[in-house]
């Protein structure tokens, strides 16, 4: 008999766990509150690096998600990720020469480049500097339609995506026997709750704390243009790329602008910058803004495994999920399915006391 697991919450998250499992062979029910392909997901600015978020530790899962999402895009045709590489300029010139001497001591594949090969790589930029770091290995995707692709293939596999289905709470006994819905409970195996800034509050609902902050962050979305930027650019207050469909997608930093009290001023004055540095940009005007909520654990780094070691239960929560999405609905399929847990997340259980 398959495994009967419910995957709570169709974000890239999600979406990714529910096209592992069903790979494995589960027989999987995503429920979704609203929309397919999730919440914070449609809201990012979904660049996948390793670039960001020391230690070493959390610095190798994000290398191995990279290495991941070049295996899913083998598997998985309709995702298309854009490996078009990131310049970074964002500190100060001597923290982004500490920075980079010590990533090279991790391995982290930075090149040095030159004003002059910053411009031959961005021939459209403005007010450049002396020297910033080239990261080839990095890229960016198109957050919801890669969520909305994964749930295609996992439903092409078997798999029951149930949108408007929101999970009131879940079901315990001695373990986690499944959930609450609308509809009445729906029982499982195993139960996967990834609701990104919800996930706390379902865990509650057994009597499982884990400590959640949820950050806004803003972004600046222009009207299309034709292709001005070739990759990923970090400056300092402005990190900016070119979408699929031509936007250029502007935030204070790739996690987004705090939006505080005047949204509509700070997506103005971002765009404004934008127009400022590159060229071709002038007059192109603010289409819309974003505001999303990063599902963030209190520590900053990734939650994923059995909560309180409770059997039938499984959690996945994290900032920074465009990049990890590969990697984490892997090890969470792996581990679900046979027991296996990787090493890679030692240092990421829920269970960690910052979390608790
Ligand atoms: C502005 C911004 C910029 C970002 N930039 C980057 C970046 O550059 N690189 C990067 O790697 N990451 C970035 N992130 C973070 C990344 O987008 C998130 O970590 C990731 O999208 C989280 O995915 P998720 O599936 O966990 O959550 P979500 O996408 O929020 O999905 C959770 C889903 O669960 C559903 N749900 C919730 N409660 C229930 C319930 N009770 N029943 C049923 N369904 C429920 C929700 O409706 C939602 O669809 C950024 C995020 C933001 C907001």
């Amino acid at each position: 008999m398959p495994k009967r697991v419910i995957v709570i919450g169709s974000g890239i998250i999600g979406a990714s766990a529910a096209w592992h499992l069903a790979k494995g062979g589960a027989d999987v029910t995503v429920l979704e509150a609203g929309e397919p392909g999730g919440l914070a997901t449609r809201n990012s600015w979904a660049w996948i690096n390793a670039s960001w978020g020391n230690p070493e530790p959390y610095f190798r899962l994000r290398q191995r998600a990279i290495a991941e999402w070049h295996r899913l895009e083998g598997e998985i045709p309709a995702l298309a990720v854009n490996w078009c590489g990131g310049l970074i300029w964002d500190l100060p010139p001597a923290e982004l020469d500490a920075y980079a001497a010590q990533r090279e001591a991790w391995g982290h594949p930075l090149s040095f480049v030159t004003r002059a090969e910053i411009l031959a790589r961005e021939p459209n930029l403005r007010d450049v500097p002396d020297h910033a770091f080239h990261v080839a290995e990095e890229g960016m995707l198109e957050p919801l339609a890669t969520s909305q692709a994964l749930l295609a293939a996992a439903s092409a596999l078997g798999a029951e995506v149930l949108s408007g289905s929101p999970v009131k709470w879940l079901e315990r006994g001695d373990r986690v026997t499944g959930v609450m819905t609308d509809d009445g409970v729906i029982h499982a195996d195993e139960t996967l709750v990834a609701a990104g800034v919800h996930t706390d509050s379902l865990l509650d609902s057994v009597g499982i704390t884990l400590k959640l902050t949820s950050p806004a962050g803003l972004l600046a979305h222009s009207k299309p243009a034709p292709k001005l930027l070739n990759g990923l650019v970090m400056t300092p207050g402005l990190h900016i790329r070119q979408t699929a469909e031509g936007r250029i997608v502007a935030g204070t930093d790739f996690a987004g602008a705090d939006p505080d009290n005047d949204a509509e001023a700070l997506a103005a004055s971002l765009q404004h910058k934008v127009e400022a540095m590159v060229t071709g940009a002038e007059g192109l005007g603010l289409d819309f803004l974003t505001v999303g909520h990063r599902p963030t654990p209190a520590d900053g780094f990734p939650a994923i495994g059995r909560p309180r070691g409770c059997e039938g239960l499984y959690t996945i929560v994290t900032h920074s999920g465009v990049t990890l999405a590969a990697a984490l609905g892997r090890f969470a399929a792996e581990e679900l399915l046979t027991g296996r847990r990787d090493a890679l997340l030692d240092p990421f259980h829920p269970d960690r006391p910052a979390l608790s």
